[in-house]
């Protein structure tokens, strides 16, 4: 690990001043970064994925875990709240169940104890040959993604190109479907930004990024509008290794209910599969008016995949995000079983 200097900063104005880089320094894996439950930042850092010669250590910033608000006006969570915290909170747990089961599925008790909101969502990507110190991808400046014609069994069938990263939170599907923002404090001040414009397709923004983030810039609070289907979601998650691991597929699911349970409208996001928290509109679109039946169930699914373009080693993944879209939906329509 590269020697690096490390400064607890005591407000969020302050962090933002000592995360401001020099032109010299703008590249990503060089510039000072946060550092929150350092659950994925040391990891990278020790494998000389990222080399910054400043942390700025966001835990001493006060008042940035808590957790406010309820059904009625919507949450606000500090970007610092722990994923344990967020898993066992009464008000998560009742009125946003999806987001409770999401957190849950997060690696380890112990993880969950130091990893944070803010973090989870700002984790780098998962894939072998970016973690890997050797391989020069083109996630790390090099001009090719090994993983196009590589070893691409946990890669993108969706939203891939010229890169096929999968984003690794599990957070993110989720709080994609219930409609939450990220405030962002940076150099320009302070900032609102919808969660389904926060990350970034390689194709699209800077290859080199999952988001829009700047290096100066941080999440400070996450906002979940109060909606009428937030009480109806849930969080399904695909892995290799129960114990702990990262999802081959995954669906956040929340709908609203007219009587008879027909759908009002639906939330259908898929992760694991693609770049970014792969929301459905056209499967969401579908599901309206409709109640849920073998062929609704059959349908929705195909459309929810309709687009993959799988590499050589992963259309497995087509039949099981289906199964779990279709197991997803009428867990959220007929509740747990
Ligand atoms: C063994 C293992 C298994 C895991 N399994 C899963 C899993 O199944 N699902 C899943 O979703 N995650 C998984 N993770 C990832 C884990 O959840 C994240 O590493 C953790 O949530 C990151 O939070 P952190 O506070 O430790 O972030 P840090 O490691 O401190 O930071 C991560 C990144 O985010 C940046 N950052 C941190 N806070 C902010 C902020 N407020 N604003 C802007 N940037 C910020 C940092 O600079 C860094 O780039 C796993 C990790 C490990 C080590």
């Amino acid at each position: 690990m590269k020697s690096f200097e490390w400064i607890n900063a005591r407000s969020v104005g302050e962090a933002v001043q000592l995360l401001a880089t020099p032109p010299a320094v703008r590249d990503i894996d060089e510039a000072p970064r946060p550092i929150a439950g350092g659950q994925d930042l040391l990891t990278t850092m020790k494998d000389y994925l990222t080399r910054p010669a400043r942390l700025v250590n966001l835990k001493t910033v006060r008042g940035l875990d808590r957790i406010e608000g309820n059904a009625k006006t919507g949450l606000r969570i500090g970007a610092l709240v722990t994923l344990a915290q967020l898993e066992e909170n009464p008000v998560v747990r009742r009125s946003f169940p999806g987001l409770a089961e999401a957190a849950h599925s997060i690696a380890t008790p112990q993880i969950r104890n130091l990893g944070t909101v803010g973090g989870n969502l700002c984790q780098r990507p998962r894939c072998w040959y970016y973690r890997l110190e050797e391989a020069v991808c083109l996630k790390k400046g090099g001009s090719e993604c090994f993983a196009a014609t590589g070893e691409n069994k946990y890669n993108a069938i969706l939203g891939g190109g010229p890169s096929y990263i999968v984003h690794p939170s599990d957070l993110a599907p989720m709080l994609v479907a219930l409609g939450a923002s990220v405030s962002v404090n940076g150099g320009e001040g302070k900032k609102v930004i919808p969660l389904d414009k926060f990350f970034t397709l390689p194709s699209e923004g800077s290859i080199r990024r999952e988001n829009v983030l700047k290096n100066e810039e941080l999440i400070t609070e996450i906002q979940i509008p109060a909606s009428a289907f937030a009480g109806r979601s849930t969080y399904l998650k695909f892995k290799e290794r129960e114990s702990m691991d990262f999802a081959l597929a995954s669906v956040a699911a929340a709908v609203e209910l007219q009587e008879n349970k027909i759908i009002k409208q639906a939330r259908l996001v898929l992760g694991g599969v693609a770049p970014i928290p792969w929301r459905v509109a056209n499967a969401e679109k579908f599901l309206t008016g409709k109640s849920l039946s073998a062929d609704v169930l059959t349908e929705v699914a195909r459309l929810a995949l309709e687009g993959a373009q799988p590499l050589e080693k992963n259309a497995y993944k087509i039949p099981l995000t289906q199964t779990l879209v279709r197991r997803a939906l009428t867990q959220a329509v007929n509740g747990r079983v």
